[in-house]
Order: C-alpha cells, then sequence, then structure tokens
C-alpha cells in the first residue's frame, strides 16, 4: 500500500539514462525489528546489502531500534519475522520475499520473511552448504528485498522497471546471487530521484510521485 496523497505524478523522459546527476548525500533510517531466532550473521548480511544498494544512490542508510525516540530523519520502520511470506499481491509482482504496507499509524513498513528468503535459495539449488555461506545468502536475499520495498516508498510508486533493484520479477538464482550487479536502481529512476534529493533532502524524500513508463 503506497500513500500517494498529494503526489505529482512525474513521467520519466525517454533516454533520461545519461549523464545521471551526482548522487545527493541523504541519510534514511530503518527501524528495524527482527525475530528473536533470526541469527545475527543473516541481519548483518541483511543491512550491509540495503545499504550497498542505496550507498550508491547517495542515500545512507542507518538502522535504528524501534523503541528509538522518533528521528527527524526521513526513514521507515522494517519487521524481518521468521514465518509467512508476503501475501497475496499483484500478479505482475514476483519478489515474494517482502512486502510494503503500513504501521497501522499511516506509516509505510516493510516486512521481509525468512521462510520465503530461504524458499528462494530452495528454488536455486542454493539452500545447503556451509552456515555462514548460506546465511550470507539469506541475508543478502532479504537486503534486496527490503532495499526493493524502499525503492518503492522512495520513488512513491508501486510501479517495476525492466530490470534492476525496481524490477518486477527476479530469478531465484540472482536473488541469492553472491555478486552485486544487477541490483542498481534503473537509470530512469535513478536520474529522477538524483535531480529531486540534491535539494534539501530532509523534506524532498517522496514529494513527488515516480513513474514508469510503459
Ligand atoms: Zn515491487
Amino acid at each position: 500500500m503506497l500513500a500517494c496523497a498529494g503526489a505529482v505524478a512525474v513521467v520519466a523522459p525517454p533516454g533520461a539514462a545519461a549523464d545521471l546527476p551526482p548522487a545527493p548525500s541523504v541519510r534514511f533510517v530503518l527501524q528495524l525489528t527482527t525475530s528473536l531466532t533470526l541469527a545475527p550473521a543473516v541481519r548483518d548480511a541483511a543491512v550491509h546489502e540495503v545499504q550497498q544498494i542505496w550507498a550508491r544512490e547517495g542515500i545512507s542508510i542507518d538502522v535504528a531500534s524501534p523503541l528509538d525516540a522518533p528521528v527527524s530523519t526521513p526513514g521507515m520502520r522494517v519487521l524481518i519475522v521468521s514465518a509467512g511470506g508476503a501475501s497475496a499481491r499483484r500478479d505482475d509482482h514476483r519478489w515474494p520475499v517482502a512486502e510494503l504496507t503500513g504501521d497501522g499509524r499511516g506509516e509505510p513498513m516493510a516486512i521481509a520473511s525468512v521462510v520465503a528468503a530461504r524458499r528462494v535459495l530452495d528454488a536455486a539449488g542454493l539452500a545447503d552448504g556451509p552456515g555462514a555461506l548460506v546465511a550470507r545468502r539469506l541475508g543478502i536475499v532479504l537486503g534486496r528485498a527490503i532495499a526493493h520495498e524502499v525503492g518503492h516508498h522512495l520513488l512513491n510508486t508501486s510501479g517495476h522497471a525492466r530490470h534492476g533493484l525496481m524490477r518486477a520479477r527476479i530469478d531465484a538464482r540472482d536473488f541469492a546471487d553472491l555478486r552485486d550487479g544487477g541490483f542498481d536502481l534503473d537509470d530512469d529512476a535513478a536520474h529522477w530521484a538524483r535531480a529531486r534529493l540534491t535539494r534539501p533532502p530532509a523534506d524532498a524524500l517522496r514529494l513527488a510521485r515516480f513513474v514508469y513508463g510503459p
């Protein structure tokens, strides 16, 4: 569910990919709650993956406890739960590990499922192996899924790109690949985001709505 009140639809111009504006320097806080059974190695790998993906766009992801006092920095709540999976979703969405929903107080919240991430490793044939490697892969899958939902939030869109972080469908082996290629924000969205985030950052996040072209 995406809050779009007051949003201004902006269609990315074709060919906007060239000459990306410089990445801004913006902080974004994830108020992270994890399952008590989540291994620290999985959590750390997930956080690192989210940070790495968004750092390329000049967005510095900080992690805070939800018990911390509300911060003025833009951010969102993230839950990593052990059970379940993403609930029923639109047919065009094949990121089965996380979903963006509300926290009941009108604020966005991403929920990511460890069980669903394990299913991805199963589907990729990567569920077995040394414990540290499997934990890292699990964390990477969770982190990519969370980063994708952060993208929906920041771009204020439920739309998807043809490739990159915001693509609609993702192959299980790509999802769990240890290499970090393939999860950049696509150029159209990056161009749009960078142009806006170079303005005063705190209020610039999610002022408008990015719309992927047909
Ligand atoms: Zn999506």
